[in-house]
């Protein structure tokens, strides 16, 4: 999909160290020189500068209006997954939005309905992952996927993800790394306890999209969650049901890197 930039309005979410605020600024003025209008509150195009933790913010942010919005995210520390771009590169990045069409590639996104007993759901999406842990005892969970009940989990949580997320948390807990071409979710075990008695599957578990996966607590506990970098408490759950998301998450692209690529140089390449 190609877009024009005329009057494009665009937004910064900055990690506000020194370094990412600098490069705030030169941008903007950047920008606006070129004739693109700051809007903090509808951006159709957010820039993240700081690292991929920096764009869930910056997704959070905006995540009421996915359809409307493009990110790109330049990274002040380490290569990013989300966070692409060098600060060498910001005005070629500016130059790039100002005078070229850029193309707009799509990942998909976790959906997470929380179900308490006083019969409301919140809804949440991910971009990363959720996970859900039980910060006095041993978490337990009877785990539901696509309608059929498939084991009680028993250990210290559970994570569950999407595939652009399958390289952050996913990834140090042993999941596989899925190409975020693929609409899927991901299932993995926070050190389940496997003996003679209980019994878990172990592996990671990978649902298409029209698959979902339901959580069930066994007894009344306080659960932890996150989303992303946000964290909840929850203590008269029912039921979370995770499903991949009918929105998507969209990303500017002016040249191409390819997502391999992008796992080579970040836990391959040896510089
Ligand atoms: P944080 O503790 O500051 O960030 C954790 C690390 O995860 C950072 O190095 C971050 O990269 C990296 N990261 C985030 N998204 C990634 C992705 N899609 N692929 C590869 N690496 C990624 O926490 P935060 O900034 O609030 O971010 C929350 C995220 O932390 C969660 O979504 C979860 O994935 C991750 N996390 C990981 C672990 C683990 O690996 N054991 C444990 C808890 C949480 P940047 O430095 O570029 O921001």
């Amino acid at each position: 999909m190609k877009r024009s930039v005329n009057s494009l309005r665009f937004s910064i979410q900055s990690r506000r160290d020194s370094q990412s605020n600098e490069l705030m600024e030169l941008a903007k003025t950047y920008l606006t020189d070129f004739g693109l209008i700051l809007d903090e509150e509808e951006p159709e195009f957010v820039i993240s500068i700081g690292g991929d933790g920096t764009l869930l913010h910056a997704f959070h942010r905006h995540s009421h209006r996915l359809d409307q919005v493009a990110f790109v995210g330049i990274h002040t520390g380490h290569l990013g997954f989300y966070a692409d771009w060098k600060p060498s590169e910001l005005e070629k990045l500016v130059l790039s939005i100002a005078k070229n069409e850029f193309n707009i590639v799509e990942y998909p996104l976790l959906e997470v309905n929380v179900h308490t007993q006083s019969m409301e759901t919140a809804r949440y999406l991910a971009l990363n992952e959720a996970t859900v842990k039980s910060p006095d005892v041993t978490l337990v969970m009877d785990i539901e996927l696509n309608g059929t009940p498939f084991e009680r989990f028993r250990g210290d949580g559970l994570c569950i993800s999407t595939p652009s997320g399958s390289t952050a948390y996913n990834k140090a807990l042993g999941g596989a790394i899925i190409h975020p071409s693929i609409p899927a979710l991901q299932l993995t075990e926070m050190a389940s306890i496997n003996n003679r008695v209980f019994r878990t599957v172990g592996s990671p578990l990978v649902l298409p999209a029209h698959h979902r996966c339901i959580l069930r607590p066994v007894t009344e506990q306080k659960f932890t969650m996150t989303i992303d970098h946000k964290h909840l408490i929850q203590n008269d759950l029912t039921s979370i049901t995770f499903n991949v998301a009918s929105e998507k998450v969209r990303f500017a692209r002016f040249r191409p890197f390819p997502f391999w690529e992008r796992v080579h140089d970040s836990f391959v390449a040896n510089e």
